[in-house]
This record gives structure tokens, C-alpha cells and sequence, in this order.
């Protein structure tokens, strides 16, 4: 079977992000924040590790993988197109759908969370995966036969027994994870999937229950990144990565044995770390930590199933990162149903306190599939899916206009990043790399 993997993808988008529904960064209504976007977009590139680990499972049983970005890609002698299907490039995608059916050449399938929940979106193409799509595509390898229509997929249990993604499709050399991490090329690594934590915002929670590899698969997986593909650095996809501390403990420990010398990121929740967790995950090259903070009213929180931590550990757990070398990008969400101004400027003010190395401000989203997103339904007006990119206000809110919320995410990413505290925190930062 020859399979083509095809992508759509503009500069600053990562289709792996928000529970594979795809981030990007639009903001760019004042010159300060185009300058902020125009930093994101350039020096950040991601790969999709859902391709990789489609073309290693191909791969492994006797077929031929080719991938494509951005171009409508002559099918001739293909026997399927695969997409991963998102929110944020949701015209595109379906546009690229309908011109390569009109071309007739091989069958056309797409995966991914958004076809997953609502794949009647895609209509146009032969396949739909619903559900994780390694299972399915593992059926299709082995018997060589490509079915039609809805496919069911289940969630793979037991993810040591997956091959390796297979990197060898990208152009590696380009992949980065600057400004958070320097060394490069850097790709991202899995060690667990899912999340067990009830926030009924949460779009990682659409694909399956919470999984995780054995640390030494784990390290097995750096160690033939190492050699095969000269990595210099990663970063751990999980959507909460440090869940189980002995399990964390010896993943560390051994990286630390094996010598891997690579730099690394990871994101989870101020109430999975200690200091000494911290100390020990720090001598294996971590580097980077992204915690979500999402907002100072946490009674708000509590009320979309998120258990926010202590401020007073969440605030230590900070100042020991900055201590150690640590990176925090830390996430901040605008415009959550029943915030106010004067919520989203006390956020705005904590932000400022916490001052960590990165903050990221992303308008409330409802992201199908969602308890929250059932839940607001009536109140969505966007009926383009490429604006559900946390960029973009999708649905009327009960105490702010649109154009409220805008200017209020503006001012927190514009206030955040134009201080001299920040530039002395970023300046810090700098020479803690270069020790
Ligand atoms: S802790 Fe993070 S990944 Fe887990 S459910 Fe909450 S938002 Fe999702």
C-alpha cells in the first residue's frame, strides 16, 4: 500500500496542541502585540506526532509513506490520503478535501478529535477515524484493506506496544522549541495519554482515559532519537505529565543513567511537583515547565470542574523553577462564562506577580466534544471553526462584549511582555542557558 500524509499548516500552528483540535497565535490589533506575533510565529515549529506515529505503523507492515505540507500533491499511484483534521484549519482542510475528490485518485480518510466528535464535517472524504486512529490504522496495515465510511477506532491500552514515531517524513532540522528551549532539532516525545482531572473544559479529555508507557520504553524511545535522528531536545505531549512521582522518579533517574544529555519540557499541574521532584527532574535535562493557572477567581474554576492549587505552593513552585533554571510558561484563560473585568484584571495583575518566563492569555473556547461546549451551545454565534483557535471570542458572554474580551486579552499579553520586570526575567533566563 503506498499512503500519503498530508498537512495543512501556517507558521505558529500546532495541530498536537489543545487535545489535537490545533492551536496558533492570532492576536495583532496594536504594533506591540504584531511584534509578539510575529516572534511566536517565527521561532517556534512543531511536528504532528500523530503523523509519525501513523507512518512508523505503516511503515512496520511492508508500506510506503510520503508526507505533504501546504500543497495539493499529485495522488497518481497512491492507494490512501490521510488527513489530521483540526479546528483551526478547518476551511482549508475541507477545501483540500473536496479538490484532491474531485482528482479521483486514491481514497481520501481524515482522524483526529474534531472528525471524531463531529465527523459528519467531512462528508466529502471516504474514511472518518472516530476515536484515537492507532488502532484502526494498525487494522488497515496488516490486512492491506482500506474500508470506507465511519471507522471505530479504540483507544490503544497499552501504548509500550506501539512502534516509534517515525520521524523520517519531516524535514527534522527546522523543528524547534525556542524560545522555551534552544538546543534543536526538537521533536515530541508521549509517555502517557489522556488526563485523569474532571476540568469539563478540557479537550483532552474527548480522546480516551488516562495512559501511560513504562519509563523504560520511555527512555528506550530517547535513546533511538538520540542516535537515529540527532535530537538535541523534546518535549513530553503528555496533557499532565508528572502524574504517579515514582513513575517520574525513574523515568528521571533513568535518563540521568543513560547519559542522554538532552534538554527537555513537559506540562502538568503545581500540585503533581515538590521541590525535590523538581531538583531531580532538573538533572535530567528538564528545562521548561508549563502549568496552567487560568485564573485568580477560583471559585469560577471550581465551577468548571477545575481544582485549582494552593496559590501559596503554586507561587513556591514558581520561585523554585526560577531558582533551579527552570522555565514557566504558565497559562492564563480570558473571558471564562461569568468572569468580569475586574476578574480578568485581578488575572491580569497575578500574572504580572508570578512573572514567569512565558504567559500565554487565550480566550475561552468551547471546543466540541466538551462538557462545556454541550453546555454553552445555545450561546455560540461562530459558526466559522476556524476561529474556535482560543483567539477568537465563538459565543455571547453574559458580562462582556467582544470587543471587551479582545481589548482585554490584548492588554494582558501587551502589559505581560512590555515591562522592565519581564525583561529582566527574560534576560535572567538567558544567561541561566548559557551556564
Ligand atoms: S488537568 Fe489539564 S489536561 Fe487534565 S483535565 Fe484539567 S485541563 Fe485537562
Amino acid at each position: 500500500m503506498k499512503v500519503a500524509l498530508l498537512e495543512i499548516k501556517n507558521p505558529g500552528d500546532s495541530k498536537d496542541f489543545n487535545g489535537g483540535f490545533g492551536t496558533t497565535f492570532e492576536i495583532g490589533r496594536s504594533y506591540k502585540s504584531k511584534i509578539l506575533a510575529f516572534v511566536r510565529r517565527n521561532l517556534e515549529k512543531n511536528p504532528t506526532l500523530s503523523y509519525a506515529y501513523i507512518s512508523a505503523i505503516f511503515k512496520k507492515y511492508g508500506h510506503k509513506v510520503d508526507y505533504y505540507e501546504n500543497k495539493l500533491p499529485n495522488l497518481k499511484g497512491y492507494d490512501l490520503c490521510l488527513m489530521h483534521v483540526s479546528l483551526i484549519r478547518h476551511n482549508e482542510e475541507t477545501k483540500l478535501i473536496s479538490a484532491l475528490k474531485e482528482k479521483k485518485q486514491c481514497r481520501i480518510g481524515v482522524y483526529g478529535p474534531l472528525a471524531t466528535v463531529q465527523p459528519e464535517l467531512f462528508y466529502r472524504s471516504d474514511l472518518v477515524i472516530i476515536g484515537e486512529p492507532e488502532e484502526a490504522i494498525i487494522n488497515m496495515a496488516k490486512s492491506g484493506i482500506i474500508k470506507r465510511g465511519r471507522i471505530n477506532s479504540q483507544p490503544i491500552n497499552d501504548l509500550d506496544q506501539l512502534p516509534f514515531p517515525d520521524w523520517s517524513i519531516f524535514l527534522l532540522k527546522d523543528f524547534s522549541l525556542s524560545p522555551l528551549i534552544s538546543a534543536k532539532p526538537a521533536i515530541f516525545v508521549h509517555a502517557s495519554r489522556g488526563c485523569p482531572y474532571g476540568c469539563n473544559y478540557c479537550p483532552y479529555k474527548v480522546f480516551g482515559t488516562y495512559r501511560q508507557r513504562k519509563p523504560e520504553n520511555v527512555v528506550k524511545e530517547l535513546k533511538h532519537l538520540k542516535e537515529k535522528y540527532h535530537i538535541k531536545s523534546f518535549y513530553f505531549r503528555d496533557p499532565t505529565f508528572s502524574i504517579g512521582e515514582k513513575r517520574i522518579e525513574e523515568l528521571a533517574n533513568l535518563i540521568i543513567k543513560e547519559k542522554l544529555n538532552l534538554k527537555w519540557g513537559c506540562e502538568t499541574r503545581v500540585d503533581l511537583l515538590t521541590a525535590p521532584l523538581l531538583k531531580l527532574l532538573y538533572s535530567s535535562g528538564l528545562r521548561c515547565v508549563k502549568l496552567g493557572v487560568e485564573s485568580t477567581d477560583h471559585q469560577l474554576l471550581n465551577s468548571y470542574g477545575r481544582k485549582p492549587p494552593q496559590i501559596k505552593k503554586q507561587e513556591e513552585i514558581v520561585k523554585f523553577c526560577k531558582k533551579t533554571g527552570i522555565k514557566v510558561v504558565a497559562f492564563y484563560i480570558i473571558g471564562i462564562p461569568n468572569d468580569t473585568r475586574e476578574s480578568i484584571l485581578s488575572t491580569i495583575k497575578y500574572s504580572h506577580k508570578l512573572n514567569t518566563s512565558f504567559a500565554n492569555f487565550t480566550i475561552c473556547t468551547p471546543i466540541p466534544g466538551t462538557y462545556f461546549y454541550n453546555n454553552i451551545k445555545g450561546k455560540i454565534f461562530e459558526k466559522n471553526l476556524n476561529k474556535f483557535d482560543n483567539f477568537h471570542v465563538v459565543f455571547n458572554h453574559k458580562h462582556l462584549s467582544k470587543e471587551e474580551i479582545y481589548s482585554l486579552q490584548e492588554k494582558a499579553i501587551t502589559s505581560y511582555y512590555f515591562r522592565v520586570r519581564y525583561i529582566g526575567r527574560y534576560l535572567l533566563d538567558k544567561l541561566a542557558e548559557r551556564e
